[in-house]
């Protein structure tokens, strides 16, 4: 029926230029094979980001104790996932955790902290942490601490903040679905309020949660069109007592031409294989990387990854370089690298301890 050609998809890219939507659903099923998908879409990765991979290393300031109800949520007031729960970290602490993160190789600090949105203490807060880590680390920083207004994200600028987090996760279609307390809408105004304030935006979703491929694409198009300069494509972890029994139908194929999917949409943008990337990729983990340019090292909100001496060598393995002041073999050398390494298999779940959540108390 189509005559489309990746080749087209790979050159509409290039010339930033985009074709009728409903082509691009074509990436997610067996059109085309999944090696001439990666290829095309490695060509334009390569064009911008070279070889290098973006390491990030995410930091759970305040964990738990939200009264928000996303339902793919751990932390989501009626979850019944038994995770540990804490109030915001101190300043000492979220300090010394940028230390560690930039002497394992993080490119990005990313705080995120539980919670609807932050009071002005808390924002007055953040201004202080921010400066404190920019003066002293040369990492990125960025913040994840649910809704804002211009307000606070004029303050966050002045304090140094380099990129805000929020998170569409699903297609507007979808989003009554997945939560009731605040809409897409809330989402769309915090990202324009962290715009308009001039700080960069991280903006991605959650993958298998009962989402089609058009809304798979209608979500890739809204990022683009928000000139979004990050997109972490998370992949759901069902993680037991949340409340989103999502029936996934994820297979690493499809997770990779999800990720192919974004590139093709959104060229340019720093495209990170988020949480799930263990659990759902499995085997075909570094293929990944022909499609997206960044990673979380060391797990997620609250679940376990890989521990940071195999990233490392699955990224050397496969021909990438890290963007960092340190070398992947510096870093290899170190014995203090942030995680440690799972017990039993990589590829289940495992909810994250006290001393994994909080490894400078
Ligand atoms: S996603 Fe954020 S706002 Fe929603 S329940 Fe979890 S912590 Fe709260």
């Amino acid at each position: 029926m189509t005559t489309l050609t990746i080749n087209q998809l790979e050159t509409a890219a290039f010339a930033e230029q985009i074709l009728d939507a409903e082509l691009y659903e074509s990436v997610l099923d067996e059109t085309f094979s999944l090696i001439s998908v990666l290829h095309a879409a490695y060509r334009i990765r390569q064009s911008w980001f070279g070889n290098k991979v973006q390491v990030h290393i995410i930091n759970n300031i305040q964990n738990g104790l939200c009264p928000e109800n996303c339902k793919y949520c751990a932390q989501a007031v009626d979850s019944a996932a038994p995770i540990e729960k804490y109030r915001m970290k101190s300043e000492d602490e979220i300090i010394s955790e940028a230390k560690r993160a930039y002497e394992s190789g993080a490119f990005r600090y990313c705080m995120v902290a539980s919670g609807r949105g932050p009071s002005e203490k808390q924002v007055e807060f953040y201004s202080g942490v921010i400066q404190k880590i920019k003066a002293n680390y040369p990492i990125q920083v960025c913040l994840s601490s649910g809704l804002m207004g211009s307000d606070a994200t004029t303050k966050l600028k002045a304090a140094g903040l380099d990129r805000l987090n929020h998170n569409l996760n699903t297609s507007e279609e979808n989003y009554a679905e997945i939560c009731s307390t605040h809409t897409f809408q809330d989402r769309l105004n915090t990202l324009k309020a962290g715009a308009d304030a001039g700080i960069e935006l991280c903006s991605g979703i959650i993958v298998g949660m009962g989402e089609s491929n058009a809304d798979l694409v209608s979500l890739a198009l809204q990022l683009r069109k928000l000139n979004v300069q990050s997109i972490p494509v998370n992949f759901y972890l069902p993680i037991e007592g949340t409340n989103l029994a999502a029936p996934h139908s994820l297979t690493p194929e499809k997770c990779l031409r999800i990720l192919a999917l974004f590139r093709f949409l959104n060229p340019q943008a720093e495209l990170r294989v988020a949480a799930g990337r263990e659990y759902h990729l499995r085997s075909l983990q570094p293929m990944a990387f022909f499609a997206a340019n960044s990673l979380f090292l060391d797990g997620y909100l609250n679940a376990k990854g890989s521990d940071a001496a195999n990233t490392y060598q699955m990224l050397k393995d496969a021909g990438f370089e890290i963007d960092s002041s340190f070398t992947i073999d510096e870093l290899s050398a170190e014995s203090d690298l942030v995680g440690v390494g799972p017990s039993g298999s990589e590829f289940d779940i495992k909810i994250k301890s006290k001393a994994d959540l909080r490894p400078t108390l």
